[in-house]
């Protein structure tokens, strides 16, 4: 640590990094490894006690991807690639940690990481950032990158009373590392997105009673979870090529072939193809298998259609089936999500469903769950309940740039970005995976590794140049915000009220927060703007 000089706001200065990286996540570890090798000095920071981010943090029952493993990890080291073996085609996330792990262990990075540290403010002094931490570090910085997840800060329901309960309570996201144990227990479950539909199954099984309460339901498909047998050795033996193509993608993920209009095919083909995507097991198999599926309406019912179908096959009872059949949404628009027994968990004997736009909750109690039709006692709460996307850890951070604008004004009316990692105003500072990238909408790895990489040659080319700042143009970000946006509006994705949209924490302005112009498409806009010298940037 160098101790440099004294800031009249933060104190003195303890260190001094070309790139303080918040977040040691995968997008904290491999800016972290990346920047080393290119011979900048580096440091990253973490709340977390550990690497992992996302899968630090949720360790509740059934956590596991929904992008294969094989697509669902890093590319950039072929050696890396091939000696990792993953166990199952959607990786637990004990596993998934431990791959965090092993790369940390593989490139060395612990030295250059700080953990159970929390960056709380970042200021722009006129040439450099200085940062602070809860643990009394001042840092200076040439270059902040916010590697701080998208889905990172967590969010409690808007309900009276969660304090007065007496007995366990639980976040999905803040899952005890210990592990929790259900048996015998009245459990509560309040929330139906993806954490709650993969933690469900396993605590009903173990639980005396699980009542689920649902206020949307969510579209859910069979994740065909298995064993790796073998077969991804074909892929393995095939990488480069396998990897380069979920880079061109729309999703992150290859797809094979192209796809045409749902309106072009025979109703029994459409089910034809609908079922080998339900089969298969994957995300984009349905919202993927026709190119209209995300905009126009009519195309969206049949795959819908086909899903509502597949629930109340699945389900005994034809109201608690009608519960689950999502209406109020089209498929896709919000996060769709991948189970292993969602559905037929409710033809258990011990598992009740409320529906909250019947019977909302009204307050949490002490001994359980009020609403509108009564009280639910249990003996612990699960709370499923999702988290402020996208934005949320970004403006968690006291961000003040060039003079003494904070990001969180900025931000008042929506995020501004410039190609989703950069911000007018904010200098030399990056959000990997921000909003109006393709982010959330992908495979976070492929996106990750996209946006690591084009920061690393922003600041190589800044160098190389004799150049110490880089900041986009207002001009440039308007220009991006309305060109996401007008692409957003082309989608159904509105329709919903979705995290995407911003819909799940009051008071949060409705703009929908990823860019949905795809992998590909947008990959080749950024480096079309590193190639026309940073085009769209303030270089100085
Ligand atoms: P994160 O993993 O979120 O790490 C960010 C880190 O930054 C955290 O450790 C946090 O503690 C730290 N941090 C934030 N703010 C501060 C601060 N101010 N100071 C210090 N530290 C800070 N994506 C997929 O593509 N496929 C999947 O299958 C998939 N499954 C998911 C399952 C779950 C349960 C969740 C919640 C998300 C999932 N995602 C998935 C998205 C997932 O977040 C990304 O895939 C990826 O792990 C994000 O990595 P990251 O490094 O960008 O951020
Ligand atoms: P989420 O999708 O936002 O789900 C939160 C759930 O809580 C929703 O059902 C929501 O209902 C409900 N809820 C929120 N506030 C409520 C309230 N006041 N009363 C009642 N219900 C309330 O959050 P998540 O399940 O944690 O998932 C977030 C994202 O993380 C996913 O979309 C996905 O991108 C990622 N993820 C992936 C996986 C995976 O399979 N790999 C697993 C978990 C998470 P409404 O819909 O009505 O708001």
């Amino acid at each position: 640590m160098t101790h440099v000089k004294t800031d009249p706001d933060a104190g003195e200065i303890t260190a001094t990094y070309d790139a303080v990286i918040v977040g040691a996540g995968f997008a904290g570890m491999y800016m972290l490894h990346k920047l080393r090798g290119l011979g900048f000095s580096a440091r990253v920071y973490d709340a977390a006690g550990g690497v992992g981010g996302t899968w630090y943090w949720n360790r509740y029952p059934g956590a596991r991807c929904d992008v294969k493993s094989v697509d669902y990890s890093f590319s950039f080291d072929p050696e890396l690639e091939q000696e990792w073996e993953w166990s199952e085609k959607y990786a637990t996330q004990p596993e998934i940690l431990r791959y965090a792990n092993h790369v940390a262990d593989r490139y060395e990075l612990w030295p250059d990481m700080q953990f159970d540290t929390r960056i709380e403010s970042s200021r722009w002094d006129g040439s450099r950032w200085i940062v602070t931490t809860d643990q009394g570090d001042v840092i200076s910085a040439q270059h902040v990158v916010m590697a701080v997840g998208t889905l990172s800060t967590p969010k409690l329901p808007e309900v009276p009373g969660i304090d007065t309960f007496t007995g366990a309570k639980y976040q999905t996201s803040k899952w005890p590392h210990e592990g929790v144990g259900f048996t015998g227990q009245r459990v509560a479950v309040i929330g139906t997105g993806s954490s709650a539909i993969q933690s469900i199954p396993i605590i009903a099984a173990q639980a005396a009673h699980t009542t689920v309460f649902q206020r949307t339901p969510n579209f859910s498909m069979p994740a065909g979870n298995r064993p790796l047998d073998g077969s991804e050795k074909e892929i393995k033996s095939r990488y480069r090529d396998y990897r380069q193509a979920a880079k061109e993608s729309f999703f992150g993920v290859p797809i094979a072939g192209d796809t045409v209009s749902a309106f072009t095919v025979s109703e029994e083909e459409r089910n034809r193809t609908f079922q080998a995507g339900w089969d298969d097991g994957n995300l984009v198999g349905l919202i993927g298998a026709y190119d209209d599926i995300l905009y126009d309406k009519g195309a969206n019912d049949f795959a819908a259609d086909f899903i509502r179908n597949k629930i109340r096959e699945t389900v005994e009872d034809p109201d608690v089936a009608e519960t689950l059949c999502p209406f109020n949404h089209p498929v896709g628009t919000k996060r769709p999500c991948l189970d292993t027994n969602y559905y037929a968990t409710f033809n258990r004997p011990n598992v009740d469903l409320v529906d909250l736009r019947k019977t909302p909750i009204t307050e949490i109690t002490r001994t359980g769950v009020r609403t509108t039709a009564g009280d639910i006692d249990v003996d612990a709460i699960v709370f499923a309940t999702g988290f402020d996307a996208m934005t949320g850890s970004l403006v968690a951070v006291d961000v003040e740039g060039v003079g003494g604008a904070t990001l969180r004004e900025a931000w008042t009316d929506g995020p501004q970005t410039y190609l989703g990692v950069a911000i007018a105003g904010f200098p030399n500072f990056y959000a990997v995976t921000g909003p109006q990238s393709p982010s959330v909408l992908s495979n976070m790895m492929v996106s990750i590794e996209q946006h690591v990489d084009w920061i690393a040659d922003a600041m190589t080319y800044l160098r190389d140049h004799g150049l110490t700042t880089i900041e986009a143009t207002p001009e440039a970000q308007e220009a991006w915000v309305a060109h996401s946006n007008e692409l957003a509006e082309e989608t159904l994705y509105p329709l919903a009220n979705s995290w995407y949209m911003g819909a799940n924490v009051p008071g949060k302005p409705r703009v929908f927060l990823p860019y949905i112009g795809g992998c590909g498409v947008y990959r080749d806009r950024c480096n079309e703007v590193a190639a026309n010298d940073y085009d769209g940037f303030k270089l100085a």
